[in-house]
């Protein structure tokens, strides 16, 4: 677990690069092999306007990236936030409620507000205006989206008191679990069902 979160404080960009293009071609080739709904649709045509906002998405988290890593280690170095305020844990049950918890501020409440606040709303709308929805709606949001979205897991950075090791970890799960959500794949119901209890499975979007 230690070599696991050491490898991912420092995690090369190429690797990062690697996990979102590998994560999209693997499952752009399922949707191929087992579709969930048969859409008439070319992929290709179809899939520009939701690179160009993923496009927008890494430019601005990459752009922003400094502020979570400055976050992460003032929280560290001064031992701020729930979880550095919780009884003493084991390593694993630090990371796995690290992870929760940011994805409950970054993911969770973000998306909440934005389906509850008429202006976000809008703004939201981007993304769920896809007519062919398929693992390239994984992250076509409206670059103020993004923004919204890279504010609420900062302030969740702060709240939470993680370190860089897990909020890089954090986003990487997270990158390839959305595209999985997304993807338009028919998995076996009971691995589907199985999923479901860990994250939004396919069937389950
Ligand atoms: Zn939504």
């Amino acid at each position: 677990m230690e070599s696991l979160i050491h490898y991912f404080e420092n995690i090369p960009t190429l690797h990062r690069s690697l996990l979102l293009v590998g994560g999209i071609t693997l499952f752009w080739l399922l949707e191929g092999v087992l579709p969930l709904f048969h859409f008439n649709y070319n992929k290709w045509k179809h899939s520009w306007p939701n690179f160009f906002f993923t496009l927008t998405t890494i430019i601005i988290n990459f752009a922003l990236a400094f502020l979570l890593l400055k976050t992460a280690d003032w929280v560290t170095v001064n031992n701020f936030g729930i979880i550095n305020w919780l009884p003493q844990m084991p390593l694993w049950l630090y990371v796995i409620t690290g992870v929760l918890l940011l994805d409950f501020i970054g993911a969770y409440l973000a998306h909440y507000i934005e389906h509850k606040i008429p202006v976000l709303w809008m703004v939201h709308l981007v993304h769920h205006t896809d007519h062919n929805v398929d693992t390239t709606t994984a992250n076509r949001h409206h670059p103020l989206e993004s923004i919204i979205r890279f504010v609420f897991t900062l302030a969740g950075v702060f709240i939470i008191g993680v370190p860089i090791g897990i909020v890089m970890l954090y986003q990487s799960m997270s990158l390839v679990f959305t595209q999985l959500t997304h993807a338009n794949i028919r998995l076996p119901k009971k691995i589907d069902k199985w999923l479901s209890y860990l994250l939004v499975s396919p069937r389950h979007a």
